[in-house]
């Protein structure tokens, strides 16, 4: 048996690599060039235990066999994820749309509307629940 088949007989039923170990990864390098700006030891010997903990549950999930709980934890990884990314994005269109649109939440579904920027009072219908509301657009 080949060097490739043990490992690929090792690693299954195993949970393997997914988006959330890849964060944890990015996070330890993260810590580990923070700490080459610290000089002070018990502060960097701090934050060295704090990678190797980083990097231990990293590892631990690759091999975990509970593949359930950690692609739950990746599912959950990504849906805080994705809110946050989505969130900045969100605000980039809003300063690059800011001549020519407005950014509202639909009452009912939560999901965000661009706008065209008309002043006033205006009736609006979500495109997404076909629910209809108000919205008052000052400036
Ligand atoms: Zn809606």
């Amino acid at each position: 048996m080949g060097f490739i088949q043990k490992i690929q007989q090792f690693m299954m039923g195993r949970n393997g690599f997914d988006s959330f170990t890849l964060f944890l990864f990015i996070i330890s390098l993260g810590v580990s060039s923070a700490n080459f700006f610290v000089w002070d030891y018990t502060a960097s010997l701090i934050l060295y235990g704090v990678q190797l903990l980083i990097l231990g549950y990293a590892a631990f999930r690759v091999f975990s066999r509970s593949v359930h709980k950690r692609s739950a934890e990746n599912r959950m990884f990504l849906k805080i994820f994705n809110g946050i990314k989505n969130f900045f994005v969100l605000q980039k269109n809003r300063i690059r749309d800011i001549k020519k649109y407005r950014y509202r939440k639909c009452k009912y579904c939560k999901a965000t509307l661009r706008l065209k920027r008309r002043r006033g009072k205006h009736s609006v219908r979500c495109p997404k629940c076909r629910g209809e509301f108000k919205v008052n657009i000052i400036v």
